[in-house]
């Protein structure tokens, strides 16, 4: 569909693509790779992820982390450009595989989808057509890296209403999922003690009819949502293919985006911290 309409809220270039490039050419670990262009009309967007390689991996801790599928979800990224900038060396014992923005169109314009109206966070399946999903699965293919984790930032917007879900069904503040058949590994318990010091979390009974505990929704147990039991989100994916426990971060775009940003980084840390071990 492509809608025309939409007007440019933030720029994709200077606020990931510059700032990327600046680390990768000042970090010698810091391994960009193309992943090729998503176009929008006269708009060409590059799509980039990054490989990183810390100085104390020896092998078997490999992560993912993701932000920006959704585009009006921007405190994903900035967590993101935040974590490469101020945290990543207090983690030189992984090596990780990043995708700043995933969705650069969506970033830049504060929507949802893709240029071609599509949720790309529905779009993580073998054949998919579209583009955005079918670069990121490309290059998971071409690392093949199995991850100890995969996390994938993003926020709830407090207008959606869509897929049997109205505006009320929105958080209003922080939760996630969690994704983990074996449960001695997880470690959403530890996220939300972390995140609760410095903001809420959602105690609703529910969330999008998955049971919530504490903020923490655990897959595969709790899975009622038909979305996500659709398995092709991102977090499903990963889980599928390349890690026993992925995580899906979810701040209330009510908040200011610094709190936002604090939050999704408290919780990366927690993760990184936690399965350092
Ligand atoms: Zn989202």
């Amino acid at each position: 569909m492509g809608d025309t309409t939409l007007s440019k809220v933030r720029s994709y270039r200077e606020e990931i693509l510059e700032p990327l490039f600046a680390l990768a050419r000042k970090n010698l670990n810091f391994a960009l790779e193309f992943m090729g262009f998503v176009e929008h009309g006269l708009i060409t967007y590059p799509l980039f992820c990054l490989s990183i390689t810390g100085e104390r991996f020896t092998g078997g801790k490999d992560v993912f982390i993701s932000g920006g599928i959704h585009g009006e979800e921007p405190a994903g990224p900035y967590a993101v450009m935040r974590f490469l900038e101020n945290n990543v060396a207090g983690f030189l014992n992984y090596r990780f595989l990043i995708f700043p923005c995933v969705n650069p169109f969506g970033f830049e314009h504060g929507c949802r989808f893709n240029p071609d109206g599509i949720d790309v966070n529905r779009q993580f399946k073998p054949d998919t057509d579209c583009r955005e999903a079918a670069k990121v699965l490309r290059m998971l293919s071409r690392f093949g890296r199995k991850f100890v984790c995969g996390i994938d930032l993003h926020e709830t917007d407090p207008n959606w209403a869509d897929e049997g879900f109205t505006a009320a069904d929105n958080p209003t503040t922080f939760y996630m999922w969690e994704t983990c058949a074996d449960k001695r590994l997880r470690v959403g318990n530890r996220v939300m003690y972390a995140v609760k010091r410095i903001a809420p979390v959602c105690d609703w009974p529910t969330i999008y009819r998955d049971t919530n505990h504490g903020g923490v929704i655990w897959y595969p147990e709790g899975c009622a949502n038909p979305v996500y039991a659709q398995g092709t989100t991102l977090d499903a994916y990963l889980n599928a293919n390349y890690t026993p426990q992925s995580f899906t971060l979810e701040t209330p775009c009510g908040w200011d985006m610094e709190k936002r940003v604090a939050v999704h980084l408290a919780a990366v840390r927690t993760i990184l911290e936690s399965k350092r071990a």
